[in-house]
């Protein structure tokens, strides 16, 4: 049996963000993963990515993780275009306008984690534990964590940066509103005729967005298209070529034809949100407490900050030498990271319930507020600013 302070279930890119930055505490840290922590990049694209934004990426930075990623396979954008399909409305943002380089950076997610899980097996206080967890027994004071290779953990908190389907959350009894998005997002890799210029663009239908997100090579673009389950299905079951040309016809032929440079991924696409966070013994962060629509790219980025902020909370605390498990102590981080997860949720379905549909109204508001916002420096900045997450 092991002992630690601190188990995190789970090594996406929140759980293993969290073991980064506890890096040189005095806390004693286990990571369990049922996959290996790094897994092999194939040249060509992998088919998921993440917009991460500014703040986390000057996070990851401080935390030594972004200069072990490679640079072929980060793609800075510096330009952002949004429009309406149906439409004069349209927005545009430009990094030079905040005197910045980019405005975010689009990653493969594996490349991503990859780093994390370099910098995390560099950690002196910080050991990985490849193994999937068969069960929780919670106690006064520790909890033990059988694992699937008949390990044992021990530790005083336990995290669970377990994803959407979190055992952690579902051990705790934590309650979850949750509600189907009645979207499915299909992921792709794309070749585009014109070169992408570094701009990130997305596109609202009234069957809800499609975004195209400009990789390192200059013509080639992950596309996360969501639209209504009916017309998902639909557009997953034509022809390469027609796929190709609906795509091209979608985005007004921005960047001319588009061909597809990878097969297509769907994903069910639904809002959760736990009601609880933390209790005595354990705290949930990233996909386990919420999962939002992609439409704004900030999933990753806001399990992200519920990372940073867990792991300054859980230092002070062990500073001020409090148990860092009691949920009395947990509460400040919990309440804060509630906050700010149910106002992405908040933003998330106002988007998509402004931009979806033909109603005549919304059409008006939609066009007229993007050209509104596109004449207002000071409103577009603290929009592009609030992406950046700052
Ligand atoms: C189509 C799409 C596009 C998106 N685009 C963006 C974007 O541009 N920007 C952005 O910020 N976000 C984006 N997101 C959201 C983002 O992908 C997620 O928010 C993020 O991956 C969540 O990370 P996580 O570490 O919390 O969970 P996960 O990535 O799900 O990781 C959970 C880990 O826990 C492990 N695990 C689970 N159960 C156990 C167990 N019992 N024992 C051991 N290990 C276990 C799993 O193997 C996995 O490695 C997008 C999402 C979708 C669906």
């Amino acid at each position: 049996m092991q002992k630690v302070d601190i188990a995190i279930v789970g090594a996406g890119m929140v759980g293993l963000t969290l073991a980064a930055a506890l890096a040189n505490s005095a806390l004693r840290v286990a990571v369990i993963s049922q996959a290996p922590l790094a897994a092999p990049i194939p040249d060509q694209p992998l088919l998921r990515v993440s917009a991460i934004n500014q703040v986390n990426q000057q996070a990851l930075a401080e935390l030594g993780v972004w200069q072990r990623l490679p640079d072929k396979r980060v793609a800075g954008y510096r330009h952002m275009h949004v429009w309406d399909k149906d439409s004069f409305g349209h927005i545009h943002f430009h990094a030079s306008d905040l005197s910045t380089d980019n405005l975010g950076y689009i990653i493969e997610n594996q490349v991503l984690t990859n780093a994390l899980a370099e910098q995390v097996d560099s950690l002196a206080n910080v050991v990985s534990i490849q193994a999937g967890v068969d069960k929780i027994l919670t106690g006064e004071q520790e909890t033990m964590l059988m694992l699937d290779n008949d390990d044992v953990i021990a530790c005083q908190l336990l995290v669970g940066a377990d994803g959407a389907n979190s055992m952690v959350r579902r051990h705790a009894g934590f309650p979850i509103t949750f509600r189907d998005y009645a979207h499915n997002a299909i992921v792709a890799t794309v070749k585009t005729a014109q070169p992408h210029g570094a701009t990130a663009r997305q596109v609202f239908t009234p069957q809800g967005p499609l975004a195209l997100l400009p990789l390192a090579d200059p013509h080639l673009c992950s596309i996360v298209w969501s639209q209504q389950t009916a017309r998902a299905e639909a557009l997953m079951q034509q022809e390469e070529q027609a796929f190709a040309q609906t795509l091209t016809a979608t985005i007004n032929s921005a960047l001319g034809p588009v061909t597809l440079a990878s097969e297509r991924h769907m994903f069910t696409l639904t809002m959760r949100y736990a009601r609880q966070w933390a209790d005595n013994g354990v705290v949930i962060v990233g996909d386990a407490a919420h999962t939002i629509h992609p439409l704004a790219g900030q999933g990753a980025n806001l399990g992200m900050q519920d990372a940073l902020a867990l792991a300054v909370h859980l230092q002070n605390l062990q500073q001020q030498g409090k148990n860092i498990s009691r949920h009395r102590y947990l509460r400040a981080f919990e309440r804060a990271r509630k906050t700010e997860a149910m106002k992405m949720v908040a933003a998330m379905d106002g988007f998509k319930h402004l931009f979806e549909g033909n109603n005549p109204l919304k059409k008006l508001v939609r066009s007229s507020g993007l050209a509104f916002t596109n004449q207002l420096p000071a409103v577009k900045r603290k929009l592009i600013e609030q992406a950046m997450g700052w």
